[in-house]
């Protein structure tokens, strides 16, 4: 087999780099090691900030995310007798949309599935080889279990945190990584009622940090700070709304309950790996950072770098020019560092941890956020997302 670019992984990385370079005329082969129905239902990510929805729109793709997303001018902060709503269209003109990543991940797995170029399901032994030549291939098992070789002028690695494609990049040395675990996780839950609340709640409490989401009109998105150690079954769906309604209390507001469809642990960490390219292999989302969610940016920053990488790859393709590609690690880290302190920054002022000098440090940045508009227009550049370039 051979193909122009082998993309490692179909989340939302793989599958946007695929159609950006489809449309540009570029071949690729998109390699998944799970099926196609796992890959569409893993709940995670829902919020896309302009640019995301921006490319998502430019690629073919806006019909189903503007029908079915939800317009979000702002979000709530929220501290014991205070709940503050920053205006993002005031603030920085700009909005986000809430659209569940397993949306965005079925539409485009229907479009590449619908004439686009090859996506194959339930590989393995996915091994990229030869990446510092200017033929790099792909070693892997097809789904019938035969061995298969994918010849490749480029490879992207968008195999997310657990693909194999980092460690390929590091083996030739030099790389670096940088790690902050935090010492709190996130008990999120789906559940079929409708969001008590208009816009996303963030909300600091002595008891832990709590966001209120939504996936839609009836389905509400909700997460609990937790420690790292709890246990999904020693958490009853009574005992969950329980501690939602305490730490969203708020006078003359209630929070509405219905039955939970889906609930898990999720651990939080800051990671970066850097470079972001070995020769003609390049790393582009999860597979090289992860954020806390803090700051909603994890699948945004996906998008982000897969738009630059296309550009890059484009201009190396088709007019054999490879200035884009040189400069696509540091460019793509620069807007990574800045995602990864916006989603730190906001982590550290929503969490707690026990520390009475902290949460006094807390409510402080807090009150100075919802009284002071250069802070609010700060937290709101960062969140609705800042330029591509
Ligand atoms: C449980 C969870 C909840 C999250 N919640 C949020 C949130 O609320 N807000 C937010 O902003 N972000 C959230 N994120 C982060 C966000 O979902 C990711 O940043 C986003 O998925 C990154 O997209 P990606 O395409 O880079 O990686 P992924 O979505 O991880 O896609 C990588 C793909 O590569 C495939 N793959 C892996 N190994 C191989 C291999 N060896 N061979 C072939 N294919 C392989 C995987 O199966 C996967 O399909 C969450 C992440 C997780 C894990």
């Amino acid at each position: 087999m051979r193909t122009q670019v082998g993309i490692i992984g179909a989340g939302p990385a793989g599958l946007l780099l695929s159609r950006l370079l489809a449309l540009q005329g570029i071949d690729s082969v998109v390699l998944e090691n799970r099926s196609r129905s796992y890959v569409e239902a893993r709940i995670r990510a829902g919020i896309l900030e302009q640019h995301s929805v921006d490319t998502l729109t430019e690629v073919g793709l806006g019909h189903r995310l503007h029908r079915e997303g939800l317009e979000h001018h702002g979000i709530y902060l929220q501290y014991p007798g205070t709940r503050h709503k920053l205006d993002f269209p005031d603030l920085c003109g700009r909005t986000v949309w809430v659209y569940g990543q397993t949306e965005v991940v079925k539409d485009l797995i229907a479009a590449q599935l619908d004439g686009g170029p090859p996506l194959l399901f339930d590989v393995s032994d996915v091994t990229p080889e030869d990446v510092d030549t200017d033929s790099p291939r792909i070693r892997f098992t097809d789904a019938d279990g035969n061995p298969q070789l994918l010849e490749c002028d480029v490879i992207a690695g968008t195999d997310g945190f657990h693909g194999p494609s980092r460690a390929v990049v590091h083996e030739a040395g030099g790389g670096k990584v940088w790690e902050r675990t935090y010492p709190y996780a996130w008990l999120g839950i789906l559940a079929d009622v409708a969001p008590s609340t208009d816009e996303l709640i963030y909300a600091w409490h002595p008891e832990g940090f709590a966001l209120h989401s939504m996936r839609s009109p009836t389905v509400s998105r909700l997460y609990l700070q937790v420690d790292p150690s709890e246990k999904i079954e020693d958490w009853s769906d009574d005992r969950i709304w329980d501690d939602l309604a305490t730490r969203f209390a708020l006078d003359g507001w209630e929070l509405q309950t219905g039955p939970v469809t889906e609930k898990s642990i999720l651990p939080m960490r800051s990671f970066v790996s850097s470079p972001m390219r070995r020769g003609r292999l390049f790393l582009a989302g999860d597979a090289a950072h992860i954020v806390p969610p803090t700051g909603a940016k994890g699948l945004n920053l996906a998008v982000a770098d897969v738009t630059l990488l296309a550009t890059a790859l484009v201009r190396l393709l088709k007019e054999g020019r490879s200035d884009l590609v040189d400069g696509y690690s540091d460019r793509a880290l620069a807007r990574v560092w800045r995602c990864t302190h916006f989603s730190w920054w906001m982590t550290s002022m929503l969490h707690t941890s026990g520390d009475e000098f902290d949460a006094e440090l807390q409510l402080s940045q807090l009150r100075r956020v919802c009284s002071s508009e250069a802070a609010a227009r700060e937290l709101a550049e960062n969140y609705t997302g800042l330029p591509i370039d």
